[in-house]
C-alpha cells in the first residue's frame, strides 16, 4: 500500500533527511517546513500521515497537532511527533494535543518505517470505511457503523503475555486507567486465551523464557479468531534483528524497555482504535452483502438470492441423484387487507407470515419472498409428495391461526394458497419447475384458495 507522508520541520536538513528514508520505503512525500503550510496541505486532503516536529518558530508541533484533531475535516489523519528530547513531559503534551504516536530525534529507520506503515494503513481503513458509510447513506441503507471518532481507543480489552511480574506490573498498571486488563504468564495459554476471547490488543514480551514469542506471534496470525487482532511487542533496545522478523510475521508495533507509560498509552491507544475500525468496515461489508440479498421487510431472502442459488441447487440435485421441491405460495385476498386495514397492517401479515414460513421449514430449505406477497421454498433432498405436506401444513396453520397485527389491536384471518412441483425429468431447469409450481398455485386459486396443488407425477 502507497501513502503520502506529510513531512513538517522548519529545517530544511531534517526534511531532506526524513523525506529521503520514505522514499526509499516508496512512500510518497509532500513537505512543510511551518505549521500554517502543513494546515493547508491537511485541508486540501493531501496526505495519509503526518511526521510533525514539535520545535518550530511561531506555530509550534503542539499547535498544529491541536489544530488539526480539532478540524472534523483533518481530525482523521494520523499524526506522529517528531520530538528532539526524549521527555515524558513532551509526549503527555503531545498526547494531550491529540498525537497518535512518537518519535525521537534522531529518528531510528526501523521505527519510523513501522509507525509510518501502521499508522498509514489504519488511515486507509478509516477512509474506506468513511467511503462505505457515506455511499450506504445515499443508497438510502442504515449504516449501522457509525464512523468511530479516532481519538478514541479507550475502553478495550486487552492481554498481556508477559512471565515476569516485575515486567507486567508497569504496563497493566498503566493500562488499568483507561482498559480492561488480562495478563497470562504462559505463552500456551495466552494463544487459548486470544482464541477464546475478543481481545483488542495483544501485548507480548519478548523477554519470556524458554519460549520463542515470534512462535507466538505467528500462531496468532495464522488462526481465524486471533487474525486481525492487534499484536504489540515489549522489546529491548538490543531485539532490532528479532524485531524485523517480528514485523514481517505482521507484529503491528513495538515499544522498547524502560517503558515510557504515556508511550505505552498512546501505542495501545492507536491499536485498540485499529482493531474497532477493522471490526467495523467488516461488519459494515458485510450488512452491504446481506442487504443486497435481503428482503427488507421479511428478512428472508430476497429474489435476487433466489435467482443466484436456485440454479445451483438444482445442479447438486441431479449429480446426486436426490430429489428437489419448489413451494410457490400466495397469499389470498391480500389486496383486500390493505384496503380494509391499511397498507402498515399488510407488512405486518407479510412480516408474521414469513416468521410463519421459516419456523416450518429446515435449515437447508431456501425460504424466500418472491415478491409482493408471494413468497417461494426450495426444498433439497424433499420429493414432491413431502413438499405438499409441509406446504399444506403451513397452510392449514396460517388458516388456523389469526394474525395478530397493528401492536396487538387486531385479529386478521388469512389463507393461503400454494402450488409445488419436483423435478419432472432429466431436462428439468429452474425455469421449467418455476413454471409448473406457478400453473398449480394458479389452480390452488381457481379452485377456491386456502388449498395446495401438487404438480402431478
Ligand atoms: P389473490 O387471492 O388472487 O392472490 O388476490 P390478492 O389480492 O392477494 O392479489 P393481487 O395480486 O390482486 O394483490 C396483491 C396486493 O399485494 C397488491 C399490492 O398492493 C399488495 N402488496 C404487494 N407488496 C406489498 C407490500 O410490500 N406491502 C403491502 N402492504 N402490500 C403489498
Ligand atoms: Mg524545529
Ligand atoms: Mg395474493
Amino acid at each position: 500500500m502507497t501513502a503520502r507522508i506529510l513531512v513538517v520541520d522548519d529545517v530544511e536538513a531534517n526534511v531532506r533527511l526524513l523525506e529521503a528514508r520514505l522514499l526509499a520505503e516508496y512512500f510518497e512525500v509532500v513537505t512543510a517546513s511551518n505549521g500554517p503550510d502543513a494546515i493547508a496541505i491537511c485541508q486540501a486532503g493531501r496526505c495519509d500521515v503526518i511526521l510533525l516536529d514539535v520545535m518550530m518558530p511561531g506555530m509550534d508541533g503542539y499547535e498544529v497537532c491541536t489544530r488539526l484533531k480539532a478540524d472534523p475535516k483533518t481530525a482523521h489523519i494520523p499524526i506522529i511527533m517528531v520530538t528532539a528530547l526524549d521527555q515524558a513531559s513532551d509526549r503527555v503534551q503531545g498526547l494531550d494535543a491529540g498525537a497518535d504516536d512518537f518519535l525521537t530525534k534522531p529518528v531510528d529507520d526501523l521505527a519510523m518505517t513501522t509507525r509510518v506503515k501502521s499508522l498509514a494503513r489504519l488511515k486507509h481503513s478509516m477512509d474506506e470505511l468513511k467511503l462505505r458509510a457515506a455511499t450506504g447513506a445515499s443508497l438510502g441503507m442504515e449504516t449501522e457503523a457509525e464512523v468511530v471518532d479516532p481519538r478514541n481507543g479507550r475502553d478495550g480489552k486487552i492481554l498481556i503475555v508477559d512471565d515476569r511480574a516485575s515486567s507486567y506490573e508497569r504496563s497493566v498498571n498503566a493500562l488499568t486507567t483507561e482498559h480492561s486488563v488480562a495478563v497470562v504468564t504462559d505463552p500456551q495459554e495466552g494463544l487459548f486465551r486470544a482464541a477464546d476471547d475478543d481481545f483488542d490488543a495483544i501485548i507480548i514480551s519478548l523477554g519470556i523464557e524458554n519460549f520463542d514469542p515470534l512462535r507466538l506471534c505467528s500462531q496468532l496470525r495464522s488462526l481465524d479468531r486471533t487474525r486481525l487482532v492487534p499484536i504489540l511487542l515489549v522489546a529491548q533496545k538490543e531485539d532490532q534483528a528479532v524485531l524485523i522478523r517480528a514485523i514481517d510475521l505482521g507484529v503491528n508495533d513495538y515499544i522498547t524497555r524502560p517503558l515510557d507509560v504515556n508511550e505505552l498509552r498512546a501505542r495501545v491507544r492507536s491499536q485498540v482504535r485499529r482493531k474497532r475500525l477493522n471490526d467495523q468496515l467488516r461488519a459494515s461489508v458485510h450488512n452491504t452483502m446481506e442487504m443486497a440479498v435481503t428482503d427488507g421487510l421479511t428478512g428472508l431472502n430476497n429474489r435476487r438470492y433466489f435467482d443466484n442459488h436456485m440454479q445451483g441447487l438444482l445442479q447438486k440435485a441431479n449429480l446426486a441423484n436426490k430429489p428437489l421441491s419448489l413451494i410457490i405460495m400466495d397469499i389470498d385476498h391480500f389486496k383486500h387487507v390493505n384496503d380494509t386495514y391499511g397498507h402498515q397492517v399488510g407488512d405486518d401479515v407479510l412480516k408474521i407470515f414469513a416468521e410463519r414460513v421459516l419456523k416450518n421449514v429446515r435449515n437447508k430449505d431456501l425460504a424466500c419472498r418472491f415478491g409482493g406477497e408471494e413468497f417461494i421454498v426450495a426444498m433439497p433432498d424433499t420429493d414432491r409428495e413431502l413438499a405438499f405436506v409441509v406446504a399444506d401444513r403451513m397452510r392449514r396453520e396460517v388458516s388456523a391461526h389469526p394474525f395478530i397485527v397493528d401492536n396487538g389491536r387486531q385479529q386478521i384471518s388469512i389463507t393461503v394458497s400454494a402450488g409445488v412441483a419436483g423435478i419432472a425429468g432429466p431436462n428439468e431447469t429452474v425455469e421449467t419447475m418455476l413454471k409448473r409450481a406457478d400453473e398449480r398455485l394458479y389452480d390452488a386459486k381457481r379452485r377456491g384458495r386456502n388449498q395446495v396443488v401438487a404438480d402431478a407425477a
